[in-house]
C-alpha cells in the first residue's frame, strides 16, 4: 500500500533538505520534485531548457515564475505523482506559491504538511563551502552563495507567513546527525497523521 503525503520541504541552502527531502520520499513512497536537480539535469543534457537557464544558475538567480511553475505543473501531472510528492526547492517566493495553490486546488488537492529546516546563515555559509569543495557545483562561489542566501531570506523565508497561518508548517531543528534530523521530521509528519508506505 502507498501512502498519500503531499510535502513541501523548505530551507535555506545548505540546509540538507535535498537530502533529507530523498529519505523521507523513500519512506512514504512518493517522488522528490526538485526544481533545482531538474534545471541541473537540463543543463548537464544541453537541452534548450538547459541552455535557457544556465547563466541564471550560474549566478544564482531565480528562473522566472512562469517557466518554473510549468515544469512543476508538468512534472505533477505524471502518474507517479498522483498520490503524493515531495517538493524541495519550489515554490520559493509568494508568486510561485499562488501558482501552486491554484494548481492543486484545481485537482482537488493541497499540501499536508511544509517541513521547514531551520539552520542559521552562518552555518548554510559552512556547509555549502564544504559542498563546493566536495562537489564543485557551478552555483556554489562565494558570491553565489551569498546571493542565494539573501534571495532565500528575502522572498523564500516569507512564504512561511502565507503557509504558517494553515497550520501545516513543521519547524524541524536542523542541526543535529542526519539520523536524528530524519527522525524529528517522520516524529512531526507521524503526528499530523501521515503514515509511512506499507
Ligand atoms: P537548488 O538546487 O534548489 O538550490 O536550485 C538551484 C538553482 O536553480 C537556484 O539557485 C535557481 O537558479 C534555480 N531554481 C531552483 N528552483 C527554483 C525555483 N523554484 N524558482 C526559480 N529558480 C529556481
Amino acid at each position: 500500500m502507498t501512502a498519500t503525503a503531499r510535502l513541501l520541504i523548505v530551507g535555506p541552502q545548505g540546509s540538507g533538505k535535498g537530502t533529507q527531502g530523498v529519505r523521507i520520499a523513500e519512506s512514504y513512497g512518493i517522488p522528490v520534485v526538485s526544481t533545482g536537480d531538474i534545471f541541473r539535469a537540463n543543463i548537464k543534457e544541453g537541452t534548450p531548457l538547459g541552455q535557457q537557464v544556465t547563466a541564471v544558475l550560474d549566478k544564482g538567480d531565480l528562473v522566472p515564475d512562469e517557466l518554473t511553475s510549468e515544469i512543476v505543473r508538468d512534472r505533477l501531472s505524471q502518474d507517479d505523482a498522483a498520490n503524493g510528492f515531495l517538493l524541495d526547492g519550489y515554490p520559493r517566493n509568494s508568486a510561485q506559491v499562488a501558482h501552486l495553490d491554484a494548481f492543486l486546488a484545481a485537482r482537488g488537492e493541497s499540501l499536508d504538511a511544509v517541513i521547514l529546516l531551520d539552520v542559521s546563515r552562518d552555518e548554510s555559509i559552512q556547509r555549502l563551502k564544504l559542498r563546493a569543495a566536495e562537489q564543485g557545483r557551478s552555483d556554489d562561489t562565494d558570491e553565489a552563495i551569498a546571493h542565494r542566501l539573501d534571495i532565500y531570506e528575502h522572498e523564500t523565508a516569507p512564504i512561511l507567513e502565507v503557509y504558517g497561518p494553515r497550520g501545516i508548517v513543521d519547524r524541524i531543528d536542523g542541526i543535529g546527525s542526519l539520523d536524528e534530523i530524519t527522525e524529528r521530521i517522520f516524529a512531526a509528519l507521524t503526528a499530523r497523521g501521515l503514515r509511512l508506505a506499507a
